[in-house]
């Protein structure tokens, strides 16, 4: 027998979430725990993914299958497609492995044509249910299949309520609504050339390839990039009949949590519509009840619900996020999946999960997405300001954090923006998948319409970005990027302040401060620290950045950048006399300016590391980035130089290079003028004495990394200069103070001859950035030009730059880590590229069995839980 690609729910189950997609696989398995829901069949992701390898083509063997089982459905209903005394009607939804808000979602009352409508309406008695079932079928239909977007309807049902002088949409009438199924219809005709199909086989088959196609809308691609999630999953369909929560005031449709998804408390959380379907609630449409008042509409389908909740929360050991519908006051379950929340929540919930008894230690910790943890570490607002400031209006608290921007109006203007380095604020009536993007780039949200469940809300919170939803009191004017609250207007690149964990709006910009880790972060991070077995550094320049990722948990400085501490404009000066020297005695003399600066940066950070291993980097941009560009600095420079502006002239003309990436920096810097290499190992050394003096109970052992070495001579030239430095220094001052030398592994040569550069390095520190550069071979600075067109292209499915490149680039480093153990087993490995942060390369390098990642100060904790989710999943 062939590859099976459809499945009834009840004979799927929750761990078949690859094939099934997590929502088919939840269907299944709560169809198998007997609870009430609506029967159907799950179209697999690996239909999808054939799909696409016959050219975007449902084969016939697959078509058969579909057809199959609608035929098992129409058994178990007792209903039929389209027929003409007992209608079948089916929702339609995507389901991928991972939720994914990119893609299409759902589409309602597949089945409705114009004569079965007429049977419905005749059936329940209900002609206006049927016509608004008709019309949301035409207008989601027609949304998906001609990828409109939302707002050409949207608009058509307000003239249409203009028209008739009414607010809601639930005061159309019967009439009304049929009025806008025909201009949906032919609007459709007038797109697409061709009839709203009539057959609901067609229709079903034509949503089917719908959902698939959305697996590759640009916001789908998008979100996969953002999220790691690999192209070749695809997504499953799942084919359900229809319950209907439009019927009238016995019915409604809601979505749950059973924990607060913002703050993690342990209560139910919800809202619900009465007479409305699915999608009413999500798009915020009108604003929804909480789900308390459920339990006084309708005590008998509160209490079944509550007790359902209670019994999947205990089956999947973690917070439900749940859809339902109450049809003429009968439950029915539409989904259930572990429910997105905030960071905060996150912690909270793994915390009162472990006390509650439900899980374990091990499993809290693994139930964290290290990622998540980022938007705690972001500033808060300052209390001092924020109690100064009034707000100008409030909404709901949808996604906690603290946000402070201008104002910008669409989501490709925040995206714009963005990119120019401003921060914004996107402001928007309400937002949609299509936004994802421009949300991406925002510091927080704010939306005029919306629940807490709304779509802004539940991927803000995703993100972990702050959003205030549901803004009733804002008129905005979207055309002229403008909108008015508490009398006031604000335009586009005003300043606003949101408070996401408040839910209040400030007109003007509160300042913020640094966060902090305690309470329930503490203590996962606590029980992580347990498990891992990497350590974690942090690269750090400045003794506040060191200090900042001391507060993180930083266990040393895996890479101390020493070049910023030239650029700095006291310095400057000094560099540039050094770079246009004729002779070493000029060099050296400017070169002794810099000494007791550099010296005093290296006491502070070693100060604020309390006695933690440093590693110091030697430098490593190339010179012609120090030299002056502006013609009254050239001038000044040929003053204080005694030398001509044309002599400058030549000299910076001569520092000009085509490749300056792979020009004269790193340690052929050093190569060319030991006296740098002098100079900066007896900062390194005088500072490192006079610190050990002052604290006698650290045994401070500096470490210098040469870097940008492909060649174990240049190694062992430059080490040259250092020992000498070094020890002439360290007997001065009659101390037995240890230091050590080793480099950075960023050269692929390096990576080739590791077995023969363990023989000058004492340690590696893996310098991926140019590693990543060099073995791809293109540029650090300029690959993001044409990136872009590899991951449209799928070429490439992520940034190399961010996430390490295993295949390529992490062959080179398992092969060298391998030939310097080789030669010197006791040799200490890590990581200093930015790749230290991302949690698939923490893990690589705990597979690895590199000593520890270093990363930058507010990645620490990322790293840390990283690194405890590697060593549980894979012992070494
Ligand atoms: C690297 O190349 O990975 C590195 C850490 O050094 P830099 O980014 O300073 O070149
Ligand atoms: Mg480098």
């Amino acid at each position: 027998m062939g590859k099976k690609f459809v499945y009834m729910f009840s004979e799927g189950n929750g761990s078949m979430r690859e094939l099934l997609g997590g929502k088919g696989a939840n269907l299944a398995e709560m169809t198998g725990l007997g609870m009430p829901v609506p029967q159907g069949f799950t179209v697999t992701t690996e239909a999808c993914t054939q799909y696409y390898a016959d050219g975007e083509k449902i084969n016939e063997e697959i078509q058969a299958e579909i057809y199959a089982n609608l035929a098992k459905l129409e058994e178990i209903a007792g209903k039929k497609f389209g027929d003409l005394e007992n209608p079948l009607l089916v929702s339609v939804r995507s389901g991928a492995r991972a939720s994914m808000p990119g893609m299409m979602d759902t589409i309602l009352n597949l089945g409705l044509n114009d004569e079965v409508v007429e049977v419905m309406a005749k059936k329940t008695n209900n002609p206006r249910f049927a016509y608004d079932s008709y019309r949301r079928f035409i207008q989601m239909y027609s949304d998906v299949v001609m990828e409109v977007g939302k707002a050409y309807f949207e608009k058509l049902i307000d003239e249409m309520k203009e028209k008739k002088g009414v607010k809601m949409d639930t005061e159309l009438d019967a009439d009304d609504l049929k009025e806008l199924a025909r201009q949906f219809k032919a609007e459709y005709k007038e797109k697409k050339g061709v009839d709203f199909p009539t057959d609901p086989k067609e229709q079903l088959m034509g949503a089917i390839m719908a959902v698939f196609r959305s697996w590759d809308n640009p916001r789908a691609i998008y979100y996969r990039r953002m999220n790691d999630i690999p192209s070749s999953w695809g997504t499953a369909v799942n084919v359900q009949m229809m319950v209907f929560g439009n019927t009238g005031d016995n019915s409604g449709t809601g979505v749950a949590f059973t924990r607060n998804p913002a703050t993690g408390e342990k209560k139910l959380f919800g809202e619900f519509l009465m007479n409305a379907q699915g999608e009413d609630v999500v798009a915020g449409v009108r604003t929804p009840q909480t789900i308390d008042q459920l339990a006084e509409v309708m005590p008998e389908a509160y209490n079944q619900f509550v007790e359902i909740c209670g019994r999947l929360e205990n089956h999947y050991r973690d917070m439900q996020d749940m859809e339902f519908t109450i049809e003429d006051r009968k439950l029915f379950m539409l989904q259930t999946r572990n429910g997105k929340r905030t960071a905060a929540a996150a912690l909270k919930i793994a915390c009162d999960l472990v006390d509650e008894g439900m899980i374990s230690e091990k499993e809290a910790v693994c139930m964290i997405d290290p990622k998540q943890l980022d938007a705690l570490l972001h500033p808060q607002f300052d209390a001092k300001a924020l109690k100064a400031a009034k707000p100008i209006g409030s909404a709901l608290p949808a996604s906690p954090g603290a946000a402070c921007g201008k104002v910008v109006f669409t989501a490709e203007d925040a995206t714009e923006w963005a990119q120019k380095g401003e921060k914004v604020i996107l402001v928007r009536l309400e937002t949609s998948p299509e936004d994802i993007e421009g949300m991406h780039y925002s510091q927080g949200i704010l939306t005029v319409r919306g629940g807490m469940t709304s779509h802004a809300a539940v991927v803000a919170r995703g993100m972990g970005t702050c959003c205030v939803s549901g803004c009733g009191e804002i008129k905005m004017d979207e055309e002229n990027k403008c909108f008015t609250l508490a009398g006031k207007t604000y335009h586009e690149g005003d300043y606003i302040s949101l408070d996401g964990s408040t839910g209040n709006i400030y007109g003007e910009a509160i300042p913020t401060v640094e966060a902090s880790i305690g309470g329930d972060f503490g203590r996962l991070m606590g029980w992580a620290d347990e498990y891992r077995q990497l350590k974690v550094r942090t690269n750090a320049d400045t003794p506040k950045d060191a200090q900042q990722a001391m507060s993180f948990g930083a266990q040393g400085i895996g890479l101390c950048r020493t070049e910023h501490m030239f650029f700095e404009t006291d310095r400057i000066a000094a560099i540039r006399e050094m770079i246009c020297s004729d002779t070493v005695e000029q060099r050296e003399a400017a070169l002794a300016k810099l000494l007791p600066m550099q010296r005093g940066d290296f006491e502070g950070i070693y100060e604020a590391m309390q006695g933690n291993p440093v590693t110091i980097r030697f430098l490593d941009p190339p010179l012609h980035e120090f030299v002056p560009t502006a013609e009254e600095d050239i001038a000044a420079l040929a003053k204080t130089m005694g030398k001509s502006v044309s002599d400058i002239h030549a000299i910076i003309a001569g520092l000009h290079e085509f490749n300056p990436m792979m020009g004269h920096r790193g340690c052929r810097l050093a190569v060319t003028y030991p006296e740098i290499a002098a100079m900066q190992t007896r900062a390194v050394i005088e500072a490192a004495l006079n610190v050990q003096a002052k604290h006698p109970d650290w045994k401070m052992v500096p470490e210098i990394m040469i870097p940008l070495v492909g060649e174990v001579k240049e190694l062992a030239y430059v080490k040259s200069v250092v020992v000498k430095t070094a020890d002439e220094l360290i007997a001065a001052a009659k101390s037995d103070m240890k230091y050590k030398v080793g480099t950075m592994i960023e050269i692929p040569r390096a990576a080739l001859t590791a077995d023969e550069i363990a023989k000058e390095a004492e340690f590696f520190s893996f310098g991926t950035n140019d590693l990543t550069q060099m073995t791809f071979g293109f540029s650090r600075d300029d690959a993001g030009k044409f990136l872009g067109a590899y991951y449209d292209k799928k070429i490439y499915e992520s940034d190399p730059f961010a996430k390490l490149d295993q295949t390529g680039v992490g062959k080179l480093v398992e092969m060298a880590a391998k030939l310097g153990r080789a030669t010197r087993p006791d040799i200490h490995l890590g990581i200093c590229g930015e790749h230290g942060g991302d949690p698939s390369t923490v893990e690589f390098c705990h597979n690895t069995g590199l000593d520890y990642v270093s990363c930058s100060p507010f990645r620490v904790p990322i790293a840390r839980l990283a690194a405890a989710q590697a060593a549980i999943k894979n012992p070494r």
